[in-house]
């Protein structure tokens, strides 16, 4: 018998995790409920299949990941009145995220957004890297890690249910020096939290920003512009007309990007100013008020008619908030809506852009010896 679909399912009582169909993944046991199951998603143009996870927790919140690209393909979370709805942008089938995607629900590297010109220098030799947004490398190049197929293991956590995924890749790759190898975990956890957390080693000095890029309309529908954002820093990183960091951390105050109280999207987001103009909406990097390294708040969004509420929490330094100013009209996803500029906003906590050619920004070297770590929180709940 042929059994394309498999569940682990994790009790409560902390028995062990058992398979309700026969399957080969390894049972374990958990403090948390839930469950996760396993079913092909197509195949690529080579003829590699590829795998799509659903890890349902015992809320009935259910996130849909695939090994390929490590994308988020969806996140059901229910609203003030119980009921459901998916709140990303994506496609129905992986030919969509084959033909085109804007790293729609994308696991993000080797480094999440631009390099200037696509090249850095390093230990006083300089790393050309491929070029893949005008003379920009954005996102990891030309084959990021978004296009990639990952190594996927079901696991049965304390937490919740869990999907690893794993890839090495190669010195070289994308032009980015020393082989990296890369271990996600993505858990659904009890309080309706997608945790995502990356671990990296390298062989040779390198520079790494892994992040993720799903685009979220907490209504599920329409645009964004009435959503209340709340992000926890003073200052932001403008930008040049190539969307590259000036090196400048300016103070939000007296300008449109100050959210540090909850502002509508849409409430200062057409005024003349020159870094809205240049970026078409918010596409910047905020540097959040946090100590480094340790797990806090970046930003809070509420969306009044359903009532739900997305946090995001992370260990990094800095977050991207972008309002799909790039969606054009001339991608039509889930269920044929048409993808417009302000149909979803982006959360990426990161490091700052173009951190390889700003010695004065934190950190993005990688040696051989350390442990890269960035954990990221979108946690979902309800204000009535
Ligand atoms: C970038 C945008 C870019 C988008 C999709 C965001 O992280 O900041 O400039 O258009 O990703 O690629």
């Amino acid at each position: 018998m042929h059994l394309d679909y498999h569940w682990l399912t994790l009790f409560s009582t902390g028995l062990s995790a058992i398979c309700l169909v026969a399957c080969a993944m390894p049972t374990t046991s958990s403090a948390a409920g839930g469950q996760i199951g396993k079913k092909p998603f197509g195949k690529l143009p080579d003829g590699t299949a590829v795998d799509l996870y659903t890890l349902v927790n015992r809320h009935g919140m259910e996130v849909k990941i695939s090994n390929y690209g490590g994308i988020v393909v969806s996140i059901s979370v229910p609203d003030k009145n119980g009921q459901f709805a998916d709140v990303t942008l994506g496609y129905d089938n992986l030919e969509g995220y084959l033909k085109e995607t804007p790293y729609f629900g994308a696991l993000v590297g080797r480094y999440g957004n631009r390099i200037a010109n696509a090249k850095f220098a390093l230990n006083g030799r300089e790393y050309k890297l491929a070029a893949n947004n005008g003379l920009n490398s954005l996102h990891g190049g030309l084959k990021g890690f978004d296009k990639v197929i990952w190594e996927g293991k079901s696991l049965a956590t304390a937490e919740g249910p869990a999907l690893e995924l794993t890839y090495v890749s190669k010195d070289g790759e994308e032009g980015f020096p020393g082989k990296l190898s890369v271990t996600t975990v993505y858990t659904l956890t009890d309080d309706n939290g997608l945790k995502i957390e990356y671990t990296a080693t390298t062989d040779k000095d390198t520079v790494v920003n892994l992040t993720h890029h799903s685009y979220f309309n907490l209504a599920g529908k329409g645009d964004v512009l009435n959503h209340e954002v709340m992000i926890n820093a003073d200052k932001f990183t403008p930008t040049d007309k190539n969307l590259i960091p000036t090196g400048e951390l300016r103070p939000v105050k007296g300008t449109p990007f100050d959210f540090r109280k909850p502002t509508a999207i849409g409430a200062r987001i057409n005024q003349d100013d020159v870094q809205l103009k240049t970026a078409g909406g918010y596409d910047q990097n905020w540097v959040i008020d946090k100590s480094a390294g340790k797990l806090g708040l970046m930003a809070r969004v509420h969306e009044s008619t359903t009532g739900r509420v997305l946090e995001v929490l992370s260990t990094e330094p800095g977050m991207q908030f972008y309002t799909g100013n790039f969606l054009n009209g001339k991608i039509t996803g889930k269920g044929g809506w048409v993808y417009t500029a302000r149909s979803a906003f982006c959360m990426e906590p990161q490091h700052y852009p173009d951190s390889p050619n700003h010695p004065e920004f934190p950190s993005v070297v990688l040696k051989p010896g350390q442990e890269y770590h960035n954990t990221i929180i979108y946690r979902f709940s309800v204000k009535k």
